[in-house]
């Protein structure tokens, strides 16, 4: 990401100041919000059906990775990164007309700030009492958190379907409203694409080593790839 020759976008640290609304605005670790935009950049590119999903998205952040992935960068894409970033960050100045925002976080930030509306997983929770006071719920997850994703240790990437499929188990549980006796039916259905949490997967250097080409290209699931 910081090779000037050969990126999709330059990190903020080393890309050019940007000028906008009549302001010089110097951008300071962009390293997440790139990381993942050069991701979807490439993913646009790559797939015919994520392509055919960015395309019909209004949601921002898509449309710039859209851009980066068909054209490269332009002066305009480092003006559209700076409008992404200004809602979610501080801004400072020291000297007039000169803003400096310093960008640095967690990828899972850049995942939940700007896939609240394209969520990786929508879960369903309804009650077979058809008188449960409890409403029917529905939950958006912008990413997702696998149980066992430590068997990936074990295993290695090939056990990544397997554990996809277990996730999106439907479970059926008793309410949870203290005085209804009907059964909780909660399932789960993936969006067009996964982001996956992966905190708890605790790798040991000395005695795990993993390659990319190891990660499955294609998933199965419920039939659908
Ligand atoms: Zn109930």
């Amino acid at each position: 990401m910081r090779s000037h020759t050969s990126t999709l976008i330059l990190n903020g640290n080393i890309s050019p100041l940007c000028n906008y609304d009549k302001n010089t605005h110097v951008l300071n670790n962009t390293c997440p919000f790139d990381s993942v935009i050069v991701g979807i950049a490439v993913a646009y590119v790559d797939y015919e059906q994520y392509a055919s999903f960015i395309d019909g998205s209004k949601n921002e952040y898509l449309n710039l990775a859209k851009d980066l992935g068909r054209h490269g960068s332009s002066k305009l894409s480092y003006t559209r990164r700076l409008i992404l970033l200004m809602p979610y960050f501080d801004i400072s100045t020291s000297i007039p007309s000169v803003y400096t925002l310093n960008t640095e976080c967690n990828v899972l930030k850049v995942i939940q700030d700007y896939m609240k509306n394209d969520p990786n997983c929508t879960q369903t929770i309804l009650c077979s009492n058809k008188n449960c006071p409890e409403k029917d719920r529905i939950r958006h997850s912008a990413s997702i958190i696998i149980n066992d994703l430590n068997k990936i240790l074990e295993k290695g990437f090939s056990c990544l379907n397997m554990l996809l499929e277990n996730y999106l188990k439907s479970e059926r549980t008793p309410c949870i409203y203290k005085h209804c006796d009907g059964i909780l039916k909660k399932e789960k259905k993936l969006g067009s694409h996964i982001f996956i949490e992966t905190d708890q997967l605790s790798i040991d250097s000395s005695t795990f080593s993993c390659l990319l080409n190891q990660i499955p290209v294609n998933i199965n699931l419920n039939n659908e790839k």
